[in-house]
């Protein structure tokens, strides 16, 4: 059979696994640990890192299409590799959205509002920063971050200075804290031709800067569809290849701003496995493939809680222990996904469940009879 190529082992590239061999393909999973999520389902691994020739060029030998899992696979390997082989997404695009900077300035450069910022490269840029972004401001390293790690709230110049010097001086961005009334995100695709589907927008509520409950009702509105318009305005700006999301700033003053994009499924996006035609990691195959985009359509409302390490460590004196599992799924709309690690930390993200049900009432109600059973930090409800 054919094989497909994943650069990342966690758990985007295991549900990619999964995807993938349902459709019959097999795959090559390069990580430098042969533990991670994704290694323990691939038909192969290739332990190495991401910049070892050698693995690179074994991929490119075996494998018909390659993708990634996490935005921060170096650019010159995909680079690299696609002199070979078909890779999906690009180096190019993969590169915008690797470092905040260059990520902001090519969403302004479309005409697409991003949250008022400052580049911030030398001490000397955060005392030329405006007082506005100094008093209530983010400080977000340029590259790397994830889980809202690698930023600091700023409050004055001194507190700038301090968290700039605490994450080493790297290249960053110093953002306005915005007052949100609420987050969307939008996830789509767009195939080699250049055809683009989208998913329907997800709400979204985060905790500690972390994904924490998505809801997806197929409704719409004019915040939405311009957040779908400006997402596929996005991709094709970037001539982009495969799955991508787009995150959104809806503040309390009406205006809608887009926070960052991930080029890859995306953890808002997980609710496709089960209220959706085609699931965002089918999507992500089909594309790399060049087989026909599926149908994005939403079969049903859907509530997506996600599973942090910390529902893993309320066992005697904070070890280690599953959850009730049975007592969850006697709602028979729930769907539980686990992504096979078996070290829980707080803030981990271990796995997620789905709850889809014939209303959205329905959904939300059994969401937060399992944020009670399992003491999930945020309530499945809406403002
Ligand atoms: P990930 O890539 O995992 O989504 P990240 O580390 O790149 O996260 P961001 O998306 O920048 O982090 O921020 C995480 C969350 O923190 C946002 O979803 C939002 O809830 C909050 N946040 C970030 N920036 C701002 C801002 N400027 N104003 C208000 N809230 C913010
Ligand atoms: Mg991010
Ligand atoms: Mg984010």
């Amino acid at each position: 059979g054919h094989w497909l190529g994943v650069m990342g082992g966690g758990q985007l590239g295991r549900m990619f696994c999964q995807a993938a061999q349902a459709m019959g393909y097999r795959v090559l999973v390069l990580d430098p640990d042969d533990q991670a999520p994704a290694c323990q389902i691939a038909d192969e691994v290739i332990q190495a890192s991401y910049d070892d020739d050698h693995a690179l060029s074994m991929m490119a030998h075996r494998c018909s299409a390659v993708t990634t899992e996490f935005e921060n696979v170096p650019a010159a390997s995909l680079a690299a590799l696609a002199r070979r082989v078909r890779v999906t997404p690009g180096a190019s695009a993969v590169e915008v959205a690797q470092d905040r900077c260059v990520e902001k300035s090519f969403i302004e450069s479309l005409g697409i509002p991003v949250a008022p910022h400052a580049k911030i490269l030398t001490i000397n840029d955060l005392e030329n920063a405006s007082v506005e972004l100094l008093k209530d401001g983010i400080l977000k390293s340029a590259r790397l971050g994830y889980d809202g790690k690698g930023q600091c709230r700023v409050k004055d110049l001194a507190s700038a200075v301090a968290g700039f010097d605490e994450m080493g001086k790297v290249s960053c961005v110093l953002e306005a804290r915005l007052d949100l009334a609420y987050e969307l995100s939008v996830v789509l695709a767009r195939s080699v031709a250049g055809e683009v589907v989208t998913y329907d927008v997800a709400r979204n509520i985060h905790h500690d800067g972390i994904l924490s409950v998505t809801h997806v009702d197929g409704q719409s509105d004019e915040v939405r569809a311009k957040a779908t318009q400006w997402a596929s305005q996005i991709a094709h700006g970037l001539g982009y290849h495969g799955v991508l999301c787009v995150e959104f700033f809806v503040l309390v003053d009406g205006r809608l701003f887009v926070n960052e994009i991930a080029p890859r499924p995306h953890n808002s996006g997980h609710y496709t496995q089960n209220a959706c035609v085609t699931s965002q990691f089918e999507q992500q195959v089909r594309v790399m493939t060049e087989l026909p985009l599926g149908n994005t359509r939403l079969l049903a409302p859907t509530v997506m809680l996600n599973l942090l390490g910390d529902v893993w460590l309320r066992g005697p004196e904070g070890n280690y222990q599953d959850p009730d599992w049975n007592r969850v799924l006697c709602h028979p709309e729930v769907s539980l996904h686990l992504y096979g690690k078996n070290e829980a930390r707080p803030g981990r993200k271990m796995g997620h469940i789905n709850i889809t049900a014939s209303t959205m009432e329905q959904a939300v109600s059994v969401a937060n009879q399992v944020v009670a059973e399992l003491d999930l930090p945020d309530q499945a409800t809406l403002a």
